[in-house]
């Protein structure tokens, strides 16, 4: 038996450590299996390459929890450790390095660092009074070590029996972590952390509808419960996976996720780093839907967080699946990790591959690629607004939609209204619908017209729609009730006046003397005969800066709702009101008129409403 002294230069580090971390405490556990699991594979690499003369056996590490003992324990049949192996890694190597790790992290917002990796098996302090580790090298004729320490700078070493290889990680739990003795607390830890590690690990036991064999019915057993899923797909080949097989994964990734996924896409890169992952894409079509923290970041099958700003590119974060990358530095802050110019490079990887899946879907099935793009348009608008290295590559497969259902691609549907849509000063002009319905009448009319117009419903159309004017040149979006049909697209002058100045004035008059100011600005225009008498349209602009202040949340300066009231002077109704006689009468048909244009924008509400079907019944 030996005693010693671990070498200290700051002083009291255990009770450092321990409060250190103390939101996320948890990690020790998977510090502690993510050692198992190295020793464990270092064994198997030994005898794989002939190094080493031993039967490798059953390889499971086991978690045991004896709440009476208030133990905690990881068994491992791993490389062991000789006594000079304790002394190097455990009392110099590991304690230096857990030293190191508080040391530079002091004062700092522990939450706020990656993944925590660094502290290791002094981790185990956190929640441990007592730490005893029971080891014996894989290494012939070396005598097991048992090596205790509890929480002082103090240690004590000395020789015991052991017949396993392995070693075996004794932590008595501390009085205010005891719900590290609770097996459903463990378990739940295990899931989280260990899900998709390489080595089986075993905790408890659990209870299985199985088929006995010579039986023919399923009976209830109890079995060892198996935490892991040792090969998770993003390990494997993509040419060795079948659609149904992802799907599978998408579903124990997401066990409360009923949906199934549209498409998945499967990363494997190695060089000049190393990332796998698969990246699903949820069926999303509001903004309700949308869920960030949902991909999951691994380090060699470790789960890290899936707290991913700044690692992938924001509006990846929308999509679901896993990342595992050993290059990713996990001992940073978060802010030292955008701006570290690896992550950098492994996030515009990411953008590039999502990018080149998407166009190749595009290029190799464009119908299918259409009946999935309701639902990833979303997503692809959010990448086009916030990276403008995915809308270069997004261009070639953005698709747009008219209010036929038809879809084009930018250049196509350039090409297709090229010829009608220019208005006198050569500018395109795209022309939209958020709603077919309220805005039928306008559809209707500039489809009279000739013209196309696409549907633009999406909760994020008008920002994409504000981009897409700034890429696009000599071109504009309006939509379609933006103002009256030969104004959307002003040409030349076609329909003369009908009306001396003098009578336009007086019929302007009228109009204004009936509707509220503040929210109309009345305006009488030469229009055809055949175009509707009174039409009531919103302000491009005015609309835009609305609906935008909608979406972000923001409360929109002053009050912009605010319509125009277009009369045509050329309608025989405008000639029937300048010669109306009775002063009543001519009130009423300006108010029916008025009514009937707001009644088709959808704002004719309360008590406006209940006039205008009075007067209506009058007026016949
Ligand atoms: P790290 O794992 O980052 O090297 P740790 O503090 O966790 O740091 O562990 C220090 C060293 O102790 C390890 O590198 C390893 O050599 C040894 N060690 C820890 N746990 C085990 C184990 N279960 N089996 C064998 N060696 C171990």
């Amino acid at each position: 038996m030996s005693t010693g002294k671990i070498n200290v230069k700051t002083e009291n580090i255990f009770p450092v450590i321990k409060k250190f971390l103390y939101s996320d405490q948890e990690i020790f556990l998977r510090e502690l299996i993510s050692n198992a699991i190295d020793a464990s594979q270092k064994m198997k690499t030994l005898v794989s390459l002939g190094k080493a003369n031993v039967e490798l056996g059953d390889m499971t590490i086991e978690v045991k929890v004896d709440k009476d003992a208030k133990t905690l324990s990881v068994i491992d049949r791993g490389i062991g450790m000789s006594e000079e192996e304790v002394k190097k890694y455990i009392n110099q190597i590991a304690f230096s390095s857990a030293e190191e790790f508080v040391e530079k992290y002091k004062g700092t917002d522990a939450a706020n660092i990656i993944g925590h990796f660094g502290l290791g098996f002094y981790s185990a302090f956190m929640v441990s009074n007592l730490v005893e580790i029971k080891t014996k090298s894989y290494q012939e004729d070396m005598p097991a070590v048992h090596w205790t320490c509890d929480g002082s700078t103090e240690f004590t070493m000395k020789q015991i029996d052991k017949a396993d290889r392995g070693t075996e990680i004794i932590l008595h739990i501390a009085d205010d972590s005891a719900e590290f003795l609770e097996e459903n607390r463990v378990v739940g830890l295990l899931h989280k952390y260990c899900r998709f590690l390489p080595v089986p690990i075993r905790c408890g036991m659990e209870k299985k509808w199985e088929k006995p064999e010579g039986k023919d019915k399923e009976e209830e057993v109890e079995v060892p419960r198996i935490i892991n899923n040792t090969n998770p797909i993003w390990k494997q080949q993509p040419s060795a996976l079948t659609d149904e097989d992802y799907k599978k994964f998408y579903h124990e990734l997401y066990p409360m996720v009923f949906e199934e996924p549209l498409f998945q896409i499967h990363l494997n890169v190695d060089y000049p780093f190393n990332l796998t992952g698969v990246l699903y894409f949820p069926k999303v079509k509001n903004q309700f839907e949308l869920q960030k923290n949902k991909v999951q970041l691994y380090c060699n099958q470790v789960f890290i967080t899936d707290q991913l700003d700044g690692i992938i590119p924001e509006f990846m974060m929308l999509l679901h699946g896993v990342i595992d990358s050993p290059d990713i530095p996990l001992n940073v802050s978060r802010s030292y990790l955008q701006s570290d110019a690896n992550v950098k490079k492994i996030s515009n990887h990411i953008t590039k591959k999502v990018a080149e899946k998407l166009e190749e879907m595009f290029k190799n099935d464009r119908e299918d690629f259409e009946k999935k793009w309701d639902d990833i348009k979303v997503f692809i608008e959010y990448g086009s607004i916030t990276d403008e290295k995915f809308y270069e590559k997004a261009q070639k497969f953005f698709l747009l939609k008219n209010t036929d259902g038809k879809y084009f691609t930018l250049d196509e549907y350039k090409a297709k209204i090229e010829t009608l849509q220019k208005d006198k000063n050569d500018t395109l002009v795209y022309l939209y619908a958020s709603d077919v319905n309220t805005q039928h009448l306008y559809i209707s009319s500039a489809k009279e017209n000739g013209y196309d117009v696409l549907l633009m419903d999406g909760f994020l159309d008008t920002h994409f729609i504000n981009m897409l004017e700034q890429k696009l040149e000599k071109s504009r979006f309006t939509r379609v009730d933006a103002d009256i049909i030969d104004k959307l697209i002003e040409k030349e002058d076609v329909h003369p006046s009908k009306l001396s100045s003098e009578e336009t004035e007086k019929l302007k008059g009228l109009f204004e003397g009936n509707v509220e100011k503040e929210k109309f600005t009345v305006q009488v225009e030469s229009l055809s005969e055949s175009d509707l008498p009174v039409m009531i349209t919103q302000n491009e602009f005015m609309r835009r800066y609305q609906d935008m202040s909608k979406i972000s949340g923001q409360p929109s300066f002053g009050n912009f709702e605010h319509y125009n009231l277009v009369v045509n002077g050329n309608h025989p109704l405008a000639t029937r009101i300048l010669g109306e006689s009775d002063e009543e009468k001519k009130v009423a048909l300006t108010k029916q008129l008025i009514d009937l244009a707001m009644l088709s924008q959808n704002i004719l509400t309360g008590e406006k409403l209940s006039d205008f079907v009075k007067r209506s019944v009058e007026l016949l």
